[in-house]
C-alpha cells in the first residue's frame, strides 16, 4: 500500500496534509502521533470511510480512491476501530462469521436453495471463524454475546473479525487503548503471531509509544496532520522532532 499527497480537510481544519507512506509486504509499521494528529483520518481514507481532498492511494498496484468500503475489504484491507464496532447482540462466533461472510458473500438465492456454493462458503466461513477464535483464546466464549465479554476479550474479538475478511493489510486503530500492561504485552506477541501466521502487512496506530516501540519494525510519526519522521524505533526514539511533538510546542 502506498499513499502520495494524501490530504483531508474538515471545513478549515487540515486533518491530514500531503501524507505519504509506502508499506513493505509483511512488515509491521507503526503510525504514532499525539491525539488529533490525523491517525484515524489516515485509516478512514484508506478504507473508504472518508474521501480525500487530494492525493493517491494505491493498494497492490491499483488506485483504490473512490472505491466503497465493501469493495476495499474485498480487495484485502481490514481494520479495527478506535472505539468498539462489534455487534453487541450477536454471539462471539456470529460476530466473526458475519465478517467472514463479507469476504465470501452468500446470495439470498444460494441460501434459500442451499446450493453447493452456499455450503462451501458457509463451511469455509465456519472454518475460518473456528481457527480465529482459537488463535484469540476465545473458543470457550464462542456462544456468549459480544457485549458480555470482558473488555480485553472484546478488543481481541475485533481483531478476529478484521482477520476473518482474510486481509493482506490489517489496520489496527489504538489496539492497546484500555488494556492493562499484561494485556498490552500479550498484544505485542499476538500482533507478531498474526503477521507470521497469515503473512499480512500490519499498520498499528497508537498515541502511546510503548506498544509501538515493542512491536513495529518501522514507525512513521505524525504531528498536526503532517509526517515529521519515518524510521526504525531507535531512530524515532532519538529524533528531536518527535520529542518536540510529544513534549511541547
Ligand atoms: P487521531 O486519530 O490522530 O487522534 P484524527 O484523525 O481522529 O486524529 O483527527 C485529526 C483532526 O481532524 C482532529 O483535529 C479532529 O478533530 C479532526 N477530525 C477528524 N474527523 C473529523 C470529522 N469527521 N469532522 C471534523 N473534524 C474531524
Ligand atoms: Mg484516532
Amino acid at each position: 500500500m502506498r499513499t502520495r499527497g494524501l490530504t483531508k480537510a474538515f471545513r478549515g481544519l487540515v486533518a491530514l496534509k500531503d501524507h505519504a507512506i509506502e508499506l513493505r509486504e509483511r512488515e509491521i509499521m507503526g503510525v504514532i502521533g499525539p491525539n488529533g494528529s490525523g491517525k484515524s483520518t489516515f485509516f478512514n481514507l484508506i478504507t473508504g470511510f472518508s474521501k480525500p481532498n487530494a492525493g493517491q492511494i494505491e493498494f497492490r498496484g491499483r488506485s483504490i480512491i473512490g472505491l466503497r468500503t465493501e469493495r476495499i475489504v474485498s480487495l484485502g484491507i481490514a481494520r479495527t476501530f478506535q472505539g468498539s464496532r462489534l455487534f453487541p447482540s450477536l454471539t462471539v462466533e456470529d460476530n466473526v462469521l458475519a465478517a467472514a461472510q463479507l469476504r465470501h458473500p452468500v446470495g439470498p438465492l444460494d441460501s434459500v436453495l442451499r446450493t453447493a456454493r452456499y455450503r462451501t462458503r458457509v463451511d469455509k466461513a465456519e472454518a475460518i471463524a473456528e481457527r480465529l477464535l482459537d488463535l484469540m483464546g476465545l473458543t470457550a466464549q464462542a456462544g456468549r454475546l459480544a457485549s458480555q465479554l470482558p473488555y480485553g476479550d472484546q478488543r481481541r474479538l475485533e481483531i478476529a473479525r478484521a482477520l476473518a475478511t482474510e486481509p493482506a493489510l490489517l489496520l489496527l486503530d489504538e489496539p492497546a487503548a484500555g488494556l492493562d500492561s499484561n494485556e498490552t504485552t500479550a498484544l505485542v506477541e499476538l500482533i507478531r503471531k498474526i503477521r507470521d501466521l497469515f503473512g499480512v502487512t500490519v499498520v498499528v496506530v497508537e498515541h502511546d509509544m510503548d506498544l509501538i516501540m515493542a512491536v513495529c519494525e518501522r514507525i512513521q510519526v505524525l504531528a498536526t496532520g503532517e509526517v515529521i519522521c519515518v524510521g526504525t524505533p531507535e531512530q524515532v526514539r532519538n529524533d528531536p522532532r518527535v520529542r518536540e511533538a510529544y513534549l511541547g510546542h
